[in-house]
C-alpha cells in the first residue's frame, strides 16, 4: 500500500477519505482532524486536558502542542491500586516530554477516599460514581483554574459506542451532549468542553500516539469490564470495514439530530457546593454525603 500523497510505503489507511498514508502524510491528516474541531466552533483560550496516560489523552496532548492553544494538563488520582500509580508515572512522564504543565488531584488527600472504597461502601458498580467523580472534579479544577475549556480524549470510535449503547438502554439524554464541542455555562460554573479527538477513530489514535513515542500506561484498570461499550466498538469497526466511513455518517447523524433536542435543560447550583445540577444537590455531593454517613456507621 502506498501513500495516496507522496508514494512512499503507507503506514494506515484512513477508509472514509478512501485514502493511505505514510507516517508524516498521516500526522499531517490527524492534526488537521483536531485543528477543525478548533476552527470550526472557534474554541478558543486555556485549555485543561485531562490525562489519564493512556493512548488517547496522550495523543490529544501532543496533537495540541502544535496548535496555537495554551494548554496544561490534569491527572485525577482515582486511588486504585496499582494501576493508579502506573497512570500517574505515564501521566507525569507524557507532560514531562511535551513540556507541559501537569497538576495533580488526588481523590483520598482531597475527599478521603478512593474508588475502592467507595465500591465497598455502596456496594455498585464503580465506573458510574468513577465517571460522576471524574467529571464533576475536572469541571471544577477547571473552572476554579481560569480555564476557559476541558478538553478529553474522547475519540470517535468512543462517542459512537457511547451513543449506541445509550440506545440500547433507551436512553436519550446524552444525545444533547453529542458533537465536539459545548459551550461554558455560567449558572452551573461549567466550563466549555471540547473533544479534539471527535473525528478520528481508535486506530488513528493508537497510531498516532505510537508514531510520536509517547510513554502511555498500557495497564488496563482492573474495574475495566467486558463493558457492553467493548462490544459496541467492536461491532462498529467491523461495520466500519464492510461500510468505509460509516462511523462519520453516523456522527454527523447524530449531531443532526442532537441539534434538533431541547439542549439547555435547566440547571442551578449546587445547593451544598454550587456547581451544575438538575436536581437541588449535585450527583458528587450526594455520593459524598452518604459515603460520610456510611463511614461514621
Ligand atoms: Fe473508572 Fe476504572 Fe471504570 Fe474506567 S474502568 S471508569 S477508570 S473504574
Ligand atoms: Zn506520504
Ligand atoms: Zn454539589
Amino acid at each position: 500500500m502506498k501513500c495516496s500523497v507522496c508514494s512512499k510505503e503507507a503506514i494506515i489507511e484512513v477508509r472514509w477519505k478512501g485514502k493511505a498514508y505514510c507516517e508524516t502524510h498521516f500526522r499531517g491528516y490527524f492534526l488537521g482532524q483536531v485543528r477543525k474541531v478548533f476552527d470550526k466552533f472557534g474554541v478558543k483560550g486555556k485549555i485543561c486536558l485531562a490525562l489519564s496516560g493512556g493512548k488517547d489523552s496522550a495523543a490529544c496532548l501532543e496533537a495540541l502542542t502544535h496548535l496555537d492553544v495554551d494548554v496544561e494538563a490534569l491527572f485525577i488520582d482515582l486511588g486504585i491500586p496499582g494501576f493508579s500509580e502506573e497512570c500517574r508515572e505515564a501521566a507525569e512522564a507524557i507532560a514531562a516530554k511535551l513540556d507541559v504543565d501537569l497538576h495533580v488531584l488526588n481523590l483520598q488527600a482531597n475527599y478521603g477516599t478512593t474508588i475502592p472504597s467507595l465500591v465497598e461502601l455502596e456496594g455498585k458498580k464503580p465506573c458510574s460514581m468513577c465517571g460522576t467523580i471524574r467529571r464533576y472534579l475536572m469541571n471544577k479544577y477547571a473552572y476554579e483554574h481560569g480555564f476557559d475549556y476541558l478538553a478529553t480524549g474522547h475519540n470517535l470510535s468512543d462517542q459512537l459506542a457511547f451513543v449506541f449503547n445509550n440506545l440500547a438502554n433507551v436512553y436519550l439524554v446524552p444525545f444533547r451532549e453529542i458533537g465536539p464541542v459545548l459551550r461554558p455555562r455560567e449558572e452551573g460554573k461549567l466550563v466549555g468542553k471540547v473533544k479534539p479527538l471527535y473525528y478520528l477513530t481508535d486506530e488513528e489514535c493508537k497510531v498516532y500516539s505510537e508514531l510520536a513515542g509517547l510513554p502511555i500506561c498500557e495497564d488496563k484498570c482492573p474495574y475495566a469490564e467486558t463493558a457492553t461499550t467493548n462490544l459496541m466498538k467492536r461491532w462498529l469497526h467491523s461495520l466500519d470495514l464492510e461500510m468505509p466511513g460509516v462511523l462519520r455518517r453516523f456522527a454527523e447523524s447524530f449531531m443532526r439530530i442532537s441539534e434538533g433536542m431541547e439542549r439547555d435543560e435547566e440547571i442551578s447550583g449546587c445547593r451544598i457546593c454550587g456547581y451544575a445540577t438538575t436536581a437541588g444537590v449535585c450527583k458528587f455531593c450526594r455520593l459524598m454525603r452518604r459515603v460520610r454517613r456510611k463511614s461514621r456507621g
